[in-house]
């Protein structure tokens, strides 16, 4: 029978479904673009380019890659240094590549002779990195189904792994440790150590320069490479341009991409593509001598974003002028800080990690994250570009000697100019190539924050509650303070009318690149989050939030207030908050009043001030006081939420929820922990800890 042509159309469609259901897309040339603007952007070296890795290393003649999965651009960084110091001193020819960017179904067709490196941080409760989630997913799979479908898949592949974790959290290091007990269930060869880094020990640079060195012995006797003098080769060539201007239309002065620059800018909004968002309120819910903790307002009504309550809103901070100041001065790049120049990644598998032609000026402001900690290594390569011996020696030594590097640099908050200006007794570091910044330093990075609001109460203005960051540093005359939250404080003093607006002395370019976020915007995206309120409502719930951690919590009772009001019948809800004083750092302290208001009984606050009597009390101080209770709800299946710090506060109240299960139902401790472990594990128990 012959087919007419409906049939013929639909049989087409349904072909063409499946051609890009199984080619991801490739076949139209749909890759992800960091800057979301057209395919011929000269930025954008992964147009068009393959998502199997044998193939890619072979088209681009490479034997090494070096895949990340990073949330915060720390284990990026690292893949990149690994891909450096592997070029410079062994000769590997490396290229360093995202984990989201690649098939993993074709790992077993990387040829024996070359290496696969895994450089992964593990991400809040053992999960993975945004980027990493379908690579985990695939390799740590029973069933994972490899390409060529021998016995034992990976009986070639080679590989290299560290992870990036913090101690604090209860599954340490989770992905590395997944991910290579799931290579070497197919078979597969380490080199080296399976590497653990620490944040929470504050070790992480550290645990990884004490791994890499042993990890590159093993590699070079591996693979027969041929250790020699390292020399320093630039990745990117950075040439002024004859032709523009720092007014030419077609010049990044800090837009994120080319629909930013354009000025049609649309959603999706996500990390490569941020909402020029406009504040709608800001105001300081405490200031108390140096610390003030913001309440700021986004509107989102102008986009398609949209969020729930529990999750989290990206803030796209700006460094400080005194700090872009500082930083090209020191190059001696001020009187050229507006010049225009054209950024090309002279090996094919870079990427330029910001849109061009573009200023200096507008780099070092809104795309690199210069005041962050100095890595010891970076030192050590800048010891060639020194402006004199004694500076050159000065240096290695820092790059050399841990202890003296933390003495000198760490000790006193210094960032990348400041250690510079140091080092250099105040000469200008002319001869680094600025390439070796755009390597060297991390890109800025977006700062979260735990929505402080409710999305049934108010879906389309998100708020924020943050404090300003502030550390007085011993030796060191003026106070560190935080990149985004200054930004942030600096554009409330301007909603708030300041013609002048600064925070503590820092300004900013607070109306953006050609203005563009005059009228008080700030650049922002939404990260959806696991934290989430019972989806039955009449479950009781307890909530821990000291300080900040708070934030998650006023939208949660916000949003059982309107449950109530609208008539559902809202469970108990109890809530222990911690600060310093009840005059001093209390936050939304009349707010929750309001709510007991609504929810009545059913709403309880607990507070615990911990400057306030002789004894230092504590959130988990109160939740012991109230073990019985505690212990009542849990036993009523009550959800537990932790917000706040993870270093210690997020921990203690772990170990104190397992006390008193153990001791108000009579099992040993280490049941009690297994009940809390298993709550974890089925979202009774939920945590939302930085
Ligand atoms: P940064 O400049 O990033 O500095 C942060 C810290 O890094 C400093 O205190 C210092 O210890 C260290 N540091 C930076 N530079 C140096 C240097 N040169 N030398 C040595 N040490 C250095 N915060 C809130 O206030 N409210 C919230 O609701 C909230 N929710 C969060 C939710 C999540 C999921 C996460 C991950 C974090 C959350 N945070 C929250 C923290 C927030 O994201 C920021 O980390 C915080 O506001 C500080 O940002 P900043 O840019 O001002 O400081």
């Amino acid at each position: 029978a012959e087919l007419d042509t409906l049939d013929i159309v639909v049989l087409s469609l349904i072909l063409l479904g499946t051609l890009a259901y199984f080619t991801k897309g490739k076949l139209w040339g749909i890759v992800k673009d960091p800057y979301g603007g057209s395919f011929n952007n000269i930025n954008s070296a992964k147009a068009g380019k393959t998502r199997n890795i044998a193939e890619a290393l072979e088209e681009s003649n490479k034997n090494c890659i070096i895949f990340y999965g990073s949330q915060t651009g720390t284990a990026e960084d690292y893949a990149s240094r690994l891909a450096k110091e592997g070029k410079s001193r062994f000769g590997l020819e490396t290229m360093v590549a995202d984990l989201e960017d690649f098939d993993f179904d074709g790992l077993d067709s990387v040829p024996s002779d070359k290496v696969v490196m895994f450089v992964l941080a593990t991400y809040g409760e053992g999960e993975p990195t945004d980027n990493a989630v379908e690579f985990f997913e695939f390799i740590t799979a029973e069933d994972a189904a490899f390409t060529q479908g021998a016995d034992v898949p990976l009986a070639n592949l080679t590989y290299v792994g560290f992870g990036l974790g913090n101690n604090t959290y209860e599954h340490y290091n989770l992905m590395i440790r997944a991910v290579d007990k799931a290579l070497q269930r197919h078979g597969a060869t380490r080199v080296g150590e399976a590497g653990e880094g620490d944040d929470g020990a504050g070790t992480m640079e550290e645990d990884f320069l004490a791994w890499k060195d042993p990890m590159w012995a093993a590699l070079a006797e591996k693979m027969g490479l041929e250790e020699r003098e390292a020399v320093y080769e630039p990745i990117f060539s950075i040439t002024t341009s004859e032709t523009l201007t720092a007014d030419s239309t077609e010049v990044y002065l800090g837009e994120p991409n080319k629909m930013h620059l354009e000025g049609t800018a649309k959603g999706p909004f996500n990390a490569h593509n941020p909402y020029i968002a406009p504040i709608d309120e800001s105001h300081e819910l405490f200031t108390v001598k140096d610390r003030n903790c913001l309440h700021i307002e986004v509107d989102i009504s102008g986009s398609n974003l949209s969020y729930q309550t529990g999750d989290h809103l990206a803030v796209w901070p700006t460094n400080a002028g005194v700090e872009v100041d500082r930083f090209l001065s020191v190059l001696g790049l001020s009187d050229k800080r507006h010049s225009v120049v054209n950024v090309k990644a002279l090996d094919p598998t870079a990427k330029v990690p910001f849109p061009a032609p573009t200023t200096y000026d507008a780099i070092v402001r809104y795309h690199m994250e210069i005041c962050a900690p100095v890595s010891r290594q970076f030192l050590a390569t800048l010891a060639a570009f020194a402006p004199d011996e004694a500076s050159k020696a000065e240096m290695t030594k820092l790059g050399g000697d841990k202890d003296y590097f933390a003495e000198k640099i760490n000790a006193h908050h210094l960032n990348i100019a400041g250690a510079l200006e140091t080092v250099g007794k105040g000469q200008k570091w002319t001869n680094i190539p600025f390439s070796a910044f755009v390597e060297g330093i991390n890109k800025l990075q977006p700062r979260y924050y735990s929505i402080s609001s409710s999305s049934l109460v108010q879906p389309k203005k998100i708020s924020i509650t943050a404090v300003v960051e502030s550390q007085i540093i011993p030796g060191r005359e003026d106070a560190f303070r935080g990149v985004a939250t200054n930004y942030l404080f600096a554009l409330k003093q301007k909603q708030n009318g300041d013609p002048n607006p600064e925070s503590y002395g820092l300004t900013y370019e607070i109306t953006g690149p050609r203005n563009k976020y005059d009228g008080i915007h700030v650049p922002v995206h939404v990260r959806h989050s696991n934290f989430k309120l019972p989806s039955d409502p009449s479950k009781p719930v307890i909530l821990i939030g000291p300080g900040t951690g708070v934030a998650p919590f006023r939208a949660f009772v916000q949003e059982r207030a309107k449950l109530a009001a609208d008539g559902e019948t809202v469970g108990k809800t109890v809530l222990f908050f911690g600060c310093r004083k009840q005059s001093e750092d209390f936050l939304y302290k009349n707010e929750w009043e309001e709510y007991k208001k609504v929810l009545g009984d059913q709403f309880e606050l607990v507070t615990a001030f911990s400057r306030e009597t002789s004894k230092k009390v504590y959130v988990q101080h109160r939740l012991k006081e109230r073990a019985k209770e505690v212990n009542k709800l849990l036993e009523q299946k009550a959800y537990i939420y932790v917000c706040g710090d993870a270093a210690n506060m997020a921990r203690e109240v772990n170990s104190v929820l397992a006390q008193i299960l153990a001791s108000q139902r009579g099992i040993s401790d280490a049941k009690g922990e297994e009940i809390i472990k298993n709550m974890r594990a089925s979202n009774q128990y939920q945590e939302d800890v930085w």
